[in-house]
């Protein structure tokens, strides 16, 4: 892949662009074909197609690698599992995606691997972890408790043992993390979330520097049927031009109502990592003024997923397959593009009624 010398919040406007000829459009349209006419470079849709291509050409160049998009995070997530060889051992962070954490429990529970788990901010013990490892699964800032790991060092660790070493880039971006830059082979991401920024599509990508691990990596969507629609990449790329400006606003709102929360009565716990845009917060008054806040809200929304334009709040525990390491009473928030002043206004007039605040 050739490198360029624009940054990132020049790349999203510009990647993935059809070469620039007179009456070319400035951007790939919906082609909507499962099969094309033989002998060119497309096939059949399920191994790559026009639309498809011009979103991984964007999402490749912002990783700086070879990106395949399927039809969902979880699909990607499990087209990298699938690489595990029988009974290799995963190593995986505690508190990972909620999918990523059940499914990989769920694959050595029926012996398909084996599985150790970390806490990705305790650099020393997941170390010792990786002796042995196949794969090592990372996730920085974890969701949601928000530990932040020394991204570094664990790849090291991970290269040392030999393993393969993936590192989930959903909460971070490329606009914020480039793991493939600091040597990780493997990243994910839930497009679903800020890389298409407007909750209107369910996509995942897998990005590897490496030829060869990207042909596998195809070979599984090939194989396991997970191929994203010509519309919905459409859409993922459309969204995706906006990604800098949405990240920067998103950004600068967490910074500025984490801030203000730090100081009201009725929290009792602010977790923000200092930067990147979702935060979670824990309560004085535990679940019951999770749940009123949830409640209380008018211009957050209550409601899972994050990475959009909206401000999103849920309770993470409300879901029984979240790990039991995340507390009972944490609120994830998910920062949007809206007014901060708008924004911090809600949320204090939805705490101020707690009861003894
Ligand atoms: C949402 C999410 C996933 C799964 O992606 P889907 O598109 O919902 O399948 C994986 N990792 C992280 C960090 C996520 O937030």
């Amino acid at each position: 892949m050739q490198e360029s010398p624009w940054s990132p919040d020049t790349l999203v406007v510009t990647a993935g662009r059809p070469a620039a000829q007179p009456d070319a459009p400035l951007n790939t349209p919906i082609v909507p074909a499962s099969t094309f006419h033989a002998g060119g470079a497309w096939e059949y849709a399920r191994e790559g197609a026009p639309t498809t291509a011009a979103l991984e050409d964007a999402i490749g160049t912002l990783e700086h690698g070879t990106a395949t998009v399927f039809s969902s995070g979880m699909a990607a997530a499990n087209a990298v599992m699938d690489l595990v060889p029988a009974g290799g051992l995963v190593v995986a962070p505690s508190a990972a995606y909620t999918g990523v954490a059940v499914r990989l429990r769920e694959l050595a529970d029926i012996g398909r691997i084996r599985l150790t788990i970390v806490d990705v901010d305790d650099t020393d013990r997941l170390r010792e972890s990786c002796s042995g490892a196949a794969l090592l699964w990372l996730e920085s800032p974890t969701n949601p408790l928000l530990q932040v790991a020394d991204l570094a060092a664990c790849i090291a660790a991970g290269h040392d043992a030999g393993a393969l070493v993936l590192v989930d880039n959903t909460f971070a971006t490329p606009m914020l993390q480039q793991p493939l830059t600091i040597g990780a082979d493997v990243v994910l991401h839930s497009v679903t979330k800020a890389l298409s920024g407007h909750s209107d599509l369910l996509m995942g990508a897998i990005v590897c520097a490496d030829s060869a691990l990207t042909e596998r990596v195809r070979t599984r969507r090939v194989l396991l049927g997970a191929a994203p629609s010509a519309f919905d990449c459409y859409l993922a790329l459309r969204g995706l031009r906006s990604l800098a400006l949405r990240i920067s606003r998103a950004q600068d709102n967490a910074r500025e109502i984490t801030a203000s929360l730090a100081h009201h009565p009725a929290v009792s716990r602010v977790r923000y990592p200092g930067w990147g845009t979702i935060a979670a917060i824990e309560f004085t008054g535990g679940v019951p003024f999770a749940e009123k806040l949830c409640d209380s809200v008018r211009l957050w929304v209550h409601a899972t997923s994050l990475g959009g334009v909206e401000s999103l709040l849920e309770r993470r525990r409300r879901w029984p397959l979240e790990s039991p390491v995340v507390p009972e009473d944490l609120v994830r928030l998910s920062f949007g593009i809206e007014n901060a002043g708008d924004l911090w206004a809600d949320l204090r007039s939805a705490l101020d009624q707690l009861p003894g605040t």
